[in-house]
């Protein structure tokens, strides 16, 4: 994974305003801070926190418990 750090484009991830709240880049591992506006590890330039991707990953993975 170190070697995506900032290897996409907005529009090679296809980023964009988040459609749902649990898809919002400030919930996404990759935003740093995970604030309103920040930067993401994959995507370069300017992240908004209201914003999405086709590479966002939640950040806390909660794996089912049974
Ligand atoms: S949803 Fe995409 S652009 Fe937003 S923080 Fe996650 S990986 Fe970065």
């Amino acid at each position: 994974m170190t070697g995506e750090i900032w290897s996409l484009s907005k529009k090679q991830a296809n980023y964009r305003p988040a459609p749902r709240k649990d898809v919002r880049c400030d919930v996404c591992r990759f935003m740093f801070p995970p604030l309103a506006l920040g930067g993401c590890r994959l995507v370069r330039g300017l992240i908004q926190g209201s914003g999405t991707c086709d590479r966002f990953t939640p950040r806390r993975a909660t794996p089912p418990k049974a």
